[in-house]
């Protein structure tokens, strides 16, 4: 059967961080504050690949107390999360996102990140969906505070 799974992610800007959205590093400005790169973007598709598969959160796998995985690059969570469905009998179908952010321009990044994620995940580039918008300046994501991404996952399960 097809499954779906849903994941959403947030993160505040800090200065002395580096900006990391799907594997790609923006230069220059600030970054998102986390334990790992704060790879806003991967965790939304590692949380909405998890719940397809029906296995338990990002936080739950990779916690953020855990030291070993201290400034880990997020594509190397999708890695591991790949994995994790693969034991599971999860075959991924395909990804889609949306990142909510008034900046950085996402757009001339777009193909640079999508070819990550599909790497990552082991899925052709035409499998994995990544739109961006502002949030038309209201509230915390408007003012600039930090990014937010929306995920969306498919899966093939025997059950
Ligand atoms: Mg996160």
């Amino acid at each position: 059967m097809t499954r779906s799974g849903i994941g959403y992610d947030i993160h505040r800007f800090a200065e002395g961080r580096i900006l990391v959205l799907g594997g790609v590093t923006f230069p220059g400005g600030r970054g998102l504050l986390g334990h790992s790169d704060a790879d806003v973007l991967c965790h939304a598709i590692a949380d909405a690949l998890l719940g397809a598969a029906g296995e338990r959160d990002i936080g739950h796998h990779f916690p953020n107390t855990d030291p070993a995985i201290g400034g880990i690059s997020s594509l190397e969570i999708l890695r591991r999360v790949r994995a994790i469905l693969d034991a599971a009998g999860a075959r991924i179908v395909n990804v889609d996102t949306s990142l909510v952010a008034e900046e950085p321009k996402i757009g001339p990044h777009l193909d640079a990140m999508r070819a990550n994620l599909s790497s990552a995940l082991g899925l052709d580039p035409r499998r994995v969906g990544i739109k961006a918008t502002t949030n038309e300046g209201l509230g915390s994501l408007g003012r600039g505070e930090g990014i937010a991404a929306l995920a969306v996952a498919a899966v093939e399960m025997a059950e």
